[in-house]
């Protein structure tokens, strides 16, 4: 099957993380997120492992926690000393919640407020990663205040197009993220930082998009990024301690993906990375990457149970299920490609080709278009295969429909890691 925490047991249901899907969904319910713990674990290890291997000591991977935030995230990357992305002072109050070590988190953001500002700074984040002269100005006032040095990481744009989809497409020159390189912008902040009592440059980030499975774009991105710390080293003497490569490796969602091996993946862009070192006579500074759905979305899936299917003569076929773009915008939003399996019929044949459709009172509310699955029943359990990454941290509650709970599984057993929302949790805020 897609991934190898999938499988069909003697039953003909499909298995994940070693328990049954259908027995998840008479146990806890549907729509439900499954979240197989020990893959996760696994992925953020074989970057640990590969990075320290073939990019150095104190190169790492810091997991882009966006893609999947909760409580329990936080402590499985503790669990392993791993480090976080935060893009939000939600995540960060998540991040606390778990109890982890926040000298080990990079504050992201392209707007943080004064706010979120003071709140890093009073837990202790390790890194803010800056993006514009406003936010630094008020980090170096407020860390004055406290009588600390902040560490930072500047925000630049290296001006790639990975080619891929324009909303998921970060790190060109015209991007909202980050001062760009090409204009001299980066320079300028870069000057600026350094007459900005209060804060410590430790180095550079760009993140050029999501679902890349090439290293071409990673390494030019890599390459302009070390000729502009060369240019630095130059020109003002700066030693640039990390070079933070963001994220974005992709993940095989359809058949139509390829399966990438990222340790390999890592082991090849290191050496290119050594050889752009070597083009521009530099030191190699230590290599951060900002890994999201490569760490979870595999390690994710979603059940649903079927009600209606409706069949328009010469025209296409609806089945639809009891969730929709509320737990999973992301068709909705870019048409993103998703494995949809009838889980309690995985040996039969698939002969209905059909929509997938949501509960919502929106005709965009799909799940996913031309899927062939078994003849379905109402009370059949779909599965949607890959849905770990930007499901749960993109759910909502449009039409007051409760968010599913995450079931997590670690050594083949499942327990509650977020329960589900009931109807007095959506009005628990309305006075
Ligand atoms: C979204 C994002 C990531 C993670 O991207 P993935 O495609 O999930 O790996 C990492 N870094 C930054 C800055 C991001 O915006």
């Amino acid at each position: 099957m897609l991934h190898k925490n999938l499988s069909i047991n003697e039953k003909g249901h499909l298995e994940f993380a070693g328990v049954d899907t259908t027995v998840v969904a008479k146990e806890y319910g549907t729509p439900a997120y499954l979240i197989d713990e020990n893959m996760v674990l696994e992925n953020f290890k074989t970057y640990q492992n590969a990075m320290k291997t073939h990019m150095g000591e104190g190169s790492k991977p810091l997991f882009a926690s966006k893609a999947l935030s909760y409580t329990g995230i936080y402590r499985l990357i503790s669990e392993v000393g791993g480090c976080i992305d935060i893009v939000s002072p939600g995540e960060l109050y998540t991040a606390v919640n778990a109890g982890f070590d926040m000298s080990n988190a990079f504050f992201h953001g392209s707007n943080k407020t004064n706010a979120d500002i003071a709140y890093g700074l009073k837990e202790g984040v390790g890194y803010f990663i800056v993006d514009n002269v406003f936010e630094l100005e008020e980090i170096s006032k407020q860390a004055k205040d406290l009588g600390i040095t902040q560490k930072i990481l500047l925000r630049v744009t290296p001006g790639i197009d990975p080619h891929t989809h324009a909303k998921i497409n970060t790190g060109k020159v015209d991007s909202k993220f980050g001062a760009p390189i090409e204009t001299g912008m980066a320079e300028k902040l870069f000057c600026k930082v350094m007459e900005t009592p209060n804060v410590s440059l430790e180095g550079f980030h760009s993140h050029i998009g999501s679902q890349i499975f090439e290293i071409e774009p990673f390494s030019d991105a890599a390459r302009i990024m070390l000729e502009f710390v060369a240019m630095l080293h130059d020109k003002y003497g700066f030693d640039t301690n990390y070079l933070n490569l963001g994220g974005g490796f992709g993940v095989q969602y359809t058949k139509d993906d390829p399966q990438i091996d990222y340790a390999e993946r890592i082991e090849k862009l290191s050496a290119e990375i050594k050889e752009h070192c070597r083009d521009f006579g530099i030191k190699q500074p230590n290599i951060l990457m900002e890994p999201g759905r490569s760490i979870v979305a595999a390690a994710g899936l979603t059940i649903y149970e079927i009600g209606a299917t409706k069949e328009i003569e010469g025209f296409k076929n609806y089945a639809s299920v009891d969730g929709g773009m509320t737990d999973n915008p992301r068709y909705a939003l870019y048409q993103s490609p998703y494995t949809c399996v009838l889980a309690n019929k995985m040996n039969e044949k698939c002969d209905f080709v059909c929509t997938i459709a949501g509960r919502c009172c929106e005709s965009g509310d799909l799940i996913q278009e031309n899927v062939a699955i078994p003849e379905p029943s109402r009370g059949d359990i779909l599965a949607v295969l890959c849905t770990g990454a930007y499901n749960y941290s993109m759910a909502s509650n449009y039409n007051r429909i409760p968010r599913p709970p995450i079931i997590a599984i670690r050594d083949g057993k499942a327990r509650i890691a977020v329960r589900r929302e009931t109807y007095a949790d959506l009005c628990s805020l309305d006075e």
